[in-house]
């Protein structure tokens, strides 16, 4: 089996702004692994402020030689050696357990959502987000948004009120809120809170920083939001120790190293009683359509990510009226775009 890699850059539809940064494009490898004329697609999409790069990805996908591996099916040989490699890495890492996952599919002739038992009628709407942005383009945005059942915003900033007040100004549709860590003091955090559940708002992502886990759990006794854990949690060993603390965790295929990973956080985070949602980077259809693959198992989905940029290179899982839509294709159900590079 062979493994083949490229940068990819990621054209982002509007600047993409959270508490924290402000972007236009988002760095991305895309990868495929080769074996008796079967390709597989894989990606990674790497946001700068998660530390990879093309770099550090190509200089990671170098060290891996798949052709050690004598039969490509054992995943619980293949990527337990390559998580070894080095203790980082994970959307290298991710991108080329998505390209195995889809081999394996194809080989298959099944689409990996059948693999796993899963019903593809039940994947859950996902939320679409709403940058952060003027009033007038917030606005405007909203109202484009129109298909989506749920959308997200992130919070975080001085002007989180303003920001809420100006989507509720042209809809109702229920919102998640995303702090990503930005709220410090755990009172003022309760106040917002209450103030956000009356205005139609589902649950809160990450409200306080990751290292304040006591104040986490002190606000989640008194919240009358469930709190999701994002910047928390990035792989299965992160999940025991947040029941408790928060309401359920954000899974994304980036951070926890692939889908096999992330099946196992889904399983183990049910029976701990946490609910469970799947996230994303800004990502091409490829790794959210892998992502798609698991979201039949999930309470909730955000997998926006290939909707906020303008040069995907692959077709797959799609967002239909707000929903997440999978197709019958083999493997993670992509095939590359006609009319791209
Ligand atoms: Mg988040």
């Amino acid at each position: 089996m062979t493994l083949r890699f490229r940068p990819y850059t990621l054209e982002l539809n509007h600047a993409f702004t959270i508490a924290t940064s402000s972007r236009t494009t988002t760095p991305a490898m895309l990868v495929e692994v080769e074996r008796e004329g079967v390709i597989g697609y894989g990606e990674a999409a790497m946001p700068p402020y998660l530390g990879e790069s093309q770099e550090t990805a190509a200089r990671f996908f170098e060290r891996v030689d798949l052709s050690r591996f004598a039969d490509p099916y054992c995943l619980e040989e293949i990527l337990p050696a390559i998580d070894a490699l080095s203790p980082g890495n994970t959307a290298a890492k991710a991108a080329i357990d998505i390209a195995l996952h889809d081999w394996i599919g194809r080989r298959l002739a099944a689409p990996w959502h059948r693999i796993w038992g899963l019903n593809k009628h039940r994947a859950p709407v996902t939320s679409f987000t709403i940058g952060i942005d003027t009033p007038e383009v917030v606005r405007e945005k909203t109202r484009a948004a129109a298909q989506y059942k749920i959308l997200k915003v992130k919070l975080g900033r001085d002007n989180d009120e303003e920001l809420i007040e100006t989507i509720r100004s042209v809809t109702d549709t229920p919102l998640t809120v995303d702090a990503n860590q930005g709220w410090r003091d755990r009172e003022s955090a309760l106040r917002k809170i209450e103030w956000l559940a009356r205005r139609n708002v589902l649950f809160i992502e990450q409200p306080m920083p990751k290292e304040q886990l006591e104040d986490t759990a002190w606000l989640r006794e008194r919240s009358p939001l469930p709190l999701i854990a994002d910047e928390n949690v990035q792989r299965l060993a992160d999940v025991a120790r947040l029941a408790g603390v928060f309401d359920g965790i954000n899974i994304k295929l980036m951070k926890c190293t692939g889908l096999r990973e992330a099946h196992a956080m889904i399983t183990l985070a049910r029976a701990l009683g946490l609910k469970t949602m799947l996230g994303c980077m800004t990502e091409t259809s490829c790794a959210i359509s892998a992502a798609a693959q698991l979201s039949p198992l999930v309470d909730w989905a955000d997998l926006d990510g290939a909707l906020l940029i303008r040069n995907d290179p692959f077709l797959g899982a799609t967002v239909v009226d707000g929903r997440v839509t999978l197709n019958d294709h083999p493997g993670i159900g992509v095939s590359r775009r006609p009319s791209t590079r």
